[in-house]
């Protein structure tokens, strides 16, 4: 079931959701109080602290709420420049993900959406990533 060419099959699959299938979709969950998060985790609901928690595909678009371009990075493993942001899903949980695409369309509020990147693993092979980009 797990695609072996994302680099973490667990967070997200290149399938979109039935709202939005062209944009890969995010796997999180939901609980029985109402509440849907991401990633998906089974140690109990953060709003109601239940345990009554089910997958959840979540549409791969949401709204910008801030994002930083990042000029030096200390850590290994990323070369900078990059673009961080938060993105507010359309489901309702907020992530914080890097961005690609053209920097002069991210305003809060900007509609984003998923995309896939060709990235590098740890043993040289070549597989995808979640990024979001500005739409459109
Ligand atoms: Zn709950």
């Amino acid at each position: 079931m797990d695609d072996p060419m994302l680099l973490k099959p667990g967070l997200y699959r290149r399938a979109g959701s039935s709202a939005r299938p062209d944009h890969p979709a995010l796997l999180g969950g939901a609980c029985a109080c109402g509440y849907v998060f991401f990633p998906l985790q089974r140690y109990g609901c953060e709003r109601c602290g239940g345990l009554d928690l089910e997958p959840r595909v979540l549409t791969g678009a949401g709204r910008l709420l801030a994002a930083a371009r990042v000029h030096l990075h200390a850590g290994k493993g990323r070369e900078a420049p990059f673009t961080v942001g938060s993105i507010k899903l359309d489901d309702g949980p907020i992530v914080r993900t890097l961005i690609e695409g053209d920097e002069s369309q991210l305003r809060p509020g900007a509609s984003m959406v998923t995309i896939l990147a060709a990235v590098t693993d740890a043993e040289g092979e070549e597989r995808f990533d979640l990024r979001f980009a500005p739409e459109g």
